[in-house]
């Protein structure tokens, strides 16, 4: 039953019944269901926050886990973006040196998606779990394309340097007669007498003294592409090495080889003779670089010791007349 409520009456001087409108029973029952459903919300809230449900908690020791594990990923991935940054400085300043090749770009380098520095960069800027696992994901496949192309350039390197070994095993660089106590080099590439016209002529390659049939050597890797007689040369060899290097051995009295041989470098190729304009045995020898004759002296580098080369030196300055008309 409802309590009656009563007030005190000035007018009337004693106390009246209490009596409200059904509007004003409204409104108070309605304020008493706000106020209710207010502080039910406020309750819940603090009990959620300082007092989480198990699964809650699982969920948040989960977050932290994660959290940990991407800390530790991204160390890694710093960790690797240093190592492949050390790899490309080697791959810039040692191997693309030494093999004379431009360094890779730096755009090449980045495989066209930006730099690593625009993720470093996301990473230091607390952003979101969410953006970080998406700017991890953008980094690892960044760092993928940066070591294809370090692999890649890697397999360019080793090109290089098989290239390099043919070209090292082509070019001429040794002397071609067994030459070991310098008696047989007689005379040098320049300006020297003419033993027949005695006039002086240019002197396009240097000539060894030696006894007919004494053996000749190729000076380098190569194909013989002429085995015939040629003039004022007499009995000649001619082996093209490629890398635009050709050598021309005259004079001889015998081949060893054919044309369209392949020979290696100190494979015996015929032997000394004094075929041709000559006064007597010796090998006249030319090397052809790109076309031109040039001076044989620059390669015999494989076989000659600092003071031999000091020795043949002083011999070609020596202008001793040639043996031979060319
Ligand atoms: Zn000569």
């Amino acid at each position: 039953m409802a309590k009656i409520k009563y007030y005190y009456d000035t007018e009337t001087c004693r106390y009246e019944e209490l009596k409200r409108t059904p509007s004003e029973v409204l409104i108070n029952i309605a304020g008493f269901v706000i106020l209710a459903s207010l502080s039910g919300l406020l309750f819940s809230y603090l009990a959620r926050t300082y007092f989480p449900s198990a699964s809650e908690a699982a969920l948040q020791e989960e977050n932290q886990q994660l959290l940990l594990k991407y800390e530790l990923l991204s160390k890694q991935m710093k960790e690797v973006d240093a190592v492949l940054a050390k790899l490309q400085e080697r791959d810039d300043k040692i191997y693309r040196l030494l093999f004379e090749a431009e360094p890779i770009a730096d755009e090449i380098r980045k495989g066209g998606v930006g730099g690593a520095e625009k993720y470093r960069n996301l990473l230091d800027e607390g952003l979101k779990r969410e953006q970080l696992i998406i700017s991890s994901f953008k980094k690892l496949d960044q760092l993928k394309r940066q070591m294809y192309v370090q692999s890649k350039s890697y397999d360019e390197i080793v090109k290089m340097q098989a290239e390099r070994e043919k070209r090292l095993a082509s070019m001429p660089a040794i002397r071609p007669v067994a030459d070991n106590d310098l008696t047989m080099f007689i005379s040098g590439y320049g300006m020297r007498m003419h033993p027949i016209y005695k006039v002086r002529k240019f002197h396009s390659g240097c000539d060894f003294a030696a006894p007919t049939g004494t053996p000749v050597y190729a000076t380098g890797e190569g194909i013989v592409r002429m085995a015939d007689y040629d003039g004022g040369y007499g009995k000649c060899i001619e082996i093209d090495h490629g890398f635009g290097f050709v050598t021309k051995y005259a004079h001889l009295s015998a081949y060893t080889v054919k044309v369209g041989q392949r020979v290696k470098r100190g494979q015996m190729i015929g032997r000394v003779g004094s075929t041709g304009t000559s006064v007597s045995p010796h090998l006249h020898y030319e090397v052809i670089k790109n076309g031109q004759k040039v001076n044989p002296l620059g390669y015999f580098f494989n076989d000659l010791t600092p003071e031999q080369y000091t020795k043949m030196l002083e011999i070609a300055a020596q202008d001793r007349p040639s043996l031979g008309g060319n």
